[in-house]
């Protein structure tokens, strides 16, 4: 039950991935989730080192599918088409189906294709039941979290510290 869930590969961002790693382990297409692995959820903000990353990907033959649950085609459309790749919306992940329709995207054999992405119980166990590569990223959300954290926590010290002062400034 255990081995399902676990994931071939992880790394903290898709920039981790390397074309060595890929191509020492025979995978010619990937089939990426969107929200929290590319793009920040619900934000078609794409950073500089993920575009950067797709164009080395790209030049070394490597092709991507973005494959997502996301529901709204001009969401996914707007990505792909930046990044130059194909996509899959609506897609229902777990199911079969959803990735089946990356593989024919690509048109790969199933032990030439990764999926890449965030959530276990989306992206590696569909991936794993498929009995495709798996690669788990961490959430975008997290990692921009992570960094912002110590100073949203300063934030509140300080907004708390101004309205003691205040209040004790009324008292007087
Ligand atoms: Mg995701």
């Amino acid at each position: 039950m255990i081995g399902i869930l676990r994931p071939d590969f992880q790394y903290e961002t898709l920039q981790d991935i390397t074309i060595e790693i890929l191509q020492e382990n025979g995978i010619k297409g990937l089939l990426l989730d969107l929200d929290n692995t590319v793009a920040p959820w619900n934000d078609n903000t794409l950073s500089r080192e993920v575009i950067d990353w797709f164009a080395k990907i790209k030049a070394s033959g490597i092709m991507a599918c973005i494959v997502s649950n996301n529901s709204r085609p001009e969401r996914v459309a707007a990505v792909a088409d930046v990044l130059e790749i194909l996509y899959v919306y609506k897609a229902a992940k777990p199911t079969k189906k959803a990735f089946e329709k990356g593989i024919k995207a690509l048109e790969m054999k199933p032990e030439e294709v990764a999926v890449v992405g965030d959530q276990i119980f989306t992206d590696i166990l569909g991936g794993n039941m498929m009995g495709l590569k798996t690669i788990l990223v961490s959430p975008i959300h997290e990692r921009e979290f992570a960094g912002t954290k110590i100073l949203r926590f300063m934030e509140t010290l300080t907004g708390r510290k101004v309205r003691f002062t205040a209040q004790v400034e009324k008292k007087k």
